[in-house]
């Protein structure tokens, strides 16, 4: 799970924001998860359960989102507190919310996307003597596909 979130970017606002998944956080500074604009790295504790891990990535990237938009400087918006509920609230509602539509992605109709590739496949049989790279090739999407989209639901 750990390697799974190591180097993945979120775009907020202009900004890409990398995970960095670091040892012993919270041993040494107390901290679950840190935020830096100058690098834009976002550095989570390896060590956190995942359901924290995920929280604590959500409730870092409502930090850069204040950041991103202009109250890095204002001390009455984007306090701890309110990053911390605001945190956990917007990690439930991404966790079990599909968001897949605004993104205009056909997404939690597996047996619809199963078929698309099998048609894909099928094609494919017809189409060429040696059908063996596309379907492989094909294969591979739907697996990557599978593991996206069981990673988002995860
Ligand atoms: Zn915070």
């Amino acid at each position: 799970m750990t390697q799974a979130l190591h180097g993945r970017t979120f775009r907020v606002g202009s900004n890409d924001y990398t995970i960095e998944m670091v040892n012993g956080l919270v041993r040494r500074h107390d901290l679950a998860g840190q935020v830096g604009y100058d690098d834009n790295v976002i550095k989570i504790d390896d060590a956190l359960c995942k359901s924290r891990m995920h929280e604590v990535v959500v409730h870092e990237l409502t930090h850069a989102m204040f950041e991103e938009a202009g109250y890095a400087d204002d001390d009455k918006i984007g306090s701890e507190d309110e990053v911390n509920r605001l945190g956990k609230v917007l990690h439930g509602m991404l966790r079990d919310n599909d968001f897949g539509f605004i993104r205009g992605e056909d997404r939690g109709r597996p047996a619809e996307i199963l078929d698309a590739f099998l048609q894909d496949i099928d094609t494919h049989l017809r189409a060429t003597p040696d059908p063996l790279p596309y379907i492989e090739a094909t294969m591979r999407k739907y697996w990557a596909y599978k593991e996206v989209t069981s990673n988002d639901n995860a």
